[in-house]
């Protein structure tokens, strides 16, 4: 979080430097483009550049928003850049799956004022269900991508990345990873660059009209500009050599892999020259050519997909370069999760037959394990805890819980094991709706409020139109929680605080012929075990909407109001059921040398546990 004094001198407009993390720089490199408009849909590891946006984008005169979906950001950054606003857009990196569409047709009719998407990759999946390399996106879509590596290159880049889109009318893809949006580094600062206030379009039906005639010609067009951008990236400054020419390993490689790359040969004295790659797409032919033939040996660095890998032997078989290369096609390389410099230097070691220096002592210590847990006081954890229990007095056998993307994702874990799916934004209600379909078993299905407006909605029309029998449990916390709190459509917020319109999402689910729908707070176990009873004796689709602030708002609301509960066990009540503990499972409460107790420090007050479905013998009290 900024103290006021940090953001007075992000966004200032004096020289100077700052310590800044990635996703701050980039930030900060909109300011520094003149970009006048910027959207996002939240998530990690892209989010502090919103989180950072939203705090200064009134004040800077940029419009920013929080879009519902990341199909939506992509098409609204467009419209402003078609009408000549530059114009910034950033999501992670599965969100481009969902623009996607956006920007395989956008690449053809092309931009006007500068648009850079950002997509920030996850290595290794710290918060992420899979981690596909977004770097092909530039291939399918034929636009150009800069990667940068640090903190100073993520804002330096930036700016260099709208040039780029505005020389060539092309979108340009700005891909990051993990390490580089959550590194911090010092970052010199620039001039900011003032722009029109207000765009204007100018229609021009032979560009933004995708019919099949203009889009015949407007791909051979977009190979031209490839071409064009290829003799761009050989001349461009964000490539570059670094050593004196004469090692006798070349190393190729760009994002964070040379970050890696570059420590290895520092600390380990591997005698090798090193091609950082920031203009990643077209790559700089005759750079890479050069390169090449200067090193007998050559290794390629890169992480996830061979993507460098296999353009470069397509480049030295193409201009019959005879130095040998070695990469992950011949498997010295690991195709997958994030290197380090153990990883590059085992590689190396192993690539090229020298000694493997890494014998450095390991520090061998073992973590204690730390399973993820739903927070104290959260609402999801009282959810989860209705459900399981309506379930096992139901008597019905094998329900199948389709879960969703977000903090109830932990939902998971034991002691709710109420995740038999989970896929993708939006997949809980549609392959529940499968699942159900072909196998007739009872599916209930959990979303968040935030999943709900980003991709729920068609799905549950979906269902509707199809006669599907589905439980689907909205867990509206106010909040998109595990990005951030960013603020979504079902509060009366937008992204800078400002008042807003708030969207009832009970309202949406009656209007698409949904009459089962109920409203319930979660803490209130009675009528949530109550609802979801009911829900399972009906037929056809029925939707309880789990409404309770997040833990967290929560907590922040009491702070700044000095009112703090906390709750407390009568040891003389209490029948040591420890159902307390092992099915409601909030991580304040604990068992030591057999007694049940609540640290005060973790309690959050919430008083879930001292209902009766979870104490029976009314043991836990509130501490005045
Ligand atoms: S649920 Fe109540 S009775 Fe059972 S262990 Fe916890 S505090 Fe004791
Ligand atoms: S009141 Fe009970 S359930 Fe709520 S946070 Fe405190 S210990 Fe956990």
């Amino acid at each position: 979080m900024f103290s006021m004094t940090k953001l007075d001198l992000l966004t200032s407009d004096s020289p100077g430097s700052l310590l800044l993390l990635g996703n701050e720089a980039v930030a900060r490199g909109a300011l520094e483009a003149g970009v006048k408009f910027a959207s996002t849909y939240p998530g990690t590891p892209s989010s502090e550049v919103g989180e950072t946006i939203a705090r200064f984008s009134q004040n800077s005169g940029m419009y920013f928003e929080y879009s519902i979906n990341e199909k939506l950001a992509l098409e609204i950054a467009y419209g402003a850049s078609i009408s000549g606003l530059r114009s910034l857009v950033f999501m992670k990196h599965v969100g481009l799956n969902v623009a996607s569409d956006v920007l395989n047709s956008i690449s053809h009719t092309g931009v006007n004022a500068g648009l850079v998407i950002m997509t920030a990759d996850d290595p290794s999946m710290y918060s992420s269900q899979n981690e596909q390399d977004n770097r092909r996106y530039s291939d399918l879509a034929h636009v150009p991508m800069i990667e940068p590596s640090s903190p100073q290159e993520a804002k330096d880049f930036l700016l260099e990345a709208f040039e780029i889109s505005e020389r060539y009318k092309v979108p340009v893809l700005f891909r990051t990873t993990t390490r580089v949006s959550h590194l911090r580094g010092i970052v010199n600062l620039g001039p900011i660059k003032r722009l029109e206030e207000k765009g204007k379009f100018v229609s021009d039906h032979s560009r933004f009209i995708a019919l099949p005639s203009n889009s015949f010609r407007l791909k051979d067009e977009l190979i031209l500009k490839e071409l064009s951008l290829e003799k761009e990236s050989n001349s461009s400054v964000l490539n570059r050599v670094e050593g004196n020419g004469k090692g006798r390993i070349g190393i190729i490689t760009s994002g964070a892999a040379y970050n890696v790359t570059a420590d290895t040969v520092s600390q380990f004295d591997v005698d090798a020259d090193i091609l950082k790659i920031g203009f990643t797409n077209p790559l700089p032919t005759e750079i890479i050519e050069e390169f090449i033939s200067s090193h007998k040996e050559v290794a390629i660095s890169e992480e996830l997909d061979p993507y460098l890998e296999t353009k470069i032997r397509a480049i030295a078989q193409l201009k019959k370069l005879g130095s040998r290369i070695a990469g992950k096609l011949d498997g010295f390389f690991p195709k997958s999760h994030e290197y380090s410099v153990d990883i590059v230097v085992s590689s190396l070691a192993k690539a090229f037959d020298i000694k493997d220096p890494t014998t450095h002592e390991q520090i061998d210590s073992e973590l204690p394990p730390r399973p993820p847990v739903l927070c104290p006081g959260c609402p999801h954890r009282a959810t989860y805890y209705a459900v399981r229990r309506a379930v096992k007095m139901s008597g019905k056998k094998n329900v199948v819980f389709s879960s969703d993307i977000g903090c109830y994702s932990l939902g998971y874990y034991e002691p709710f094991e109420e995740a038999d799916i989970m896929l993708e934004m939006g997949s809980s209600i549609g392959v529940g709706q499968g699942v159900s379909l072909a196998t007739g078993q009872t599916v209930i299905s959990f979303i968040g409020d935030s999943t709900f407006f980003h991709s729920g909605i068609p799905s549950l029309i979906n269902a509707v139109r199809n006669n599907s029998r589905l439980i689907l449990v909205v867990l509206d916390n106010r909040t998109t929680a595990m990005t951030g709190q960013e603020p979504n459509p079902g509060v009366p917020v937008n992204a800078q605080g400002n008042p807003t319109k708030e969207i009832s999402i009970e309202a949406i689910i009656r209007s698409i012929g949904i009459s089962s729908v109920n409203v319930v707070d979660p803490y209130d176990l009675k009528s949530m075990i109550h609802e979801i009873s009911s829900s399972l004796r009906e037929e056809g689709i029925s939707v309880i909407i789990a409404r309770r602030e997040c833990a967290i708002l929560r907590d922040r609301e009491m702070r700044k109001s000095g009112v703090a509960k906390t709750y407390e066990v009568d040891l003389e009540k209490c029948g040591l059921c420890y159902n307390c503990v092992e099915n409601f499972a909030c991580p304040a409460i604990s068992i030591d040398n057999g007694k049940v107790s609540i640290n005060p420090i973790l309690c959050d007050g919430c008083g879930v546990c001292s209902e009766s479905y979870v104490c029976p013998f009314n043991a836990i009290k509130e501490v005045k």
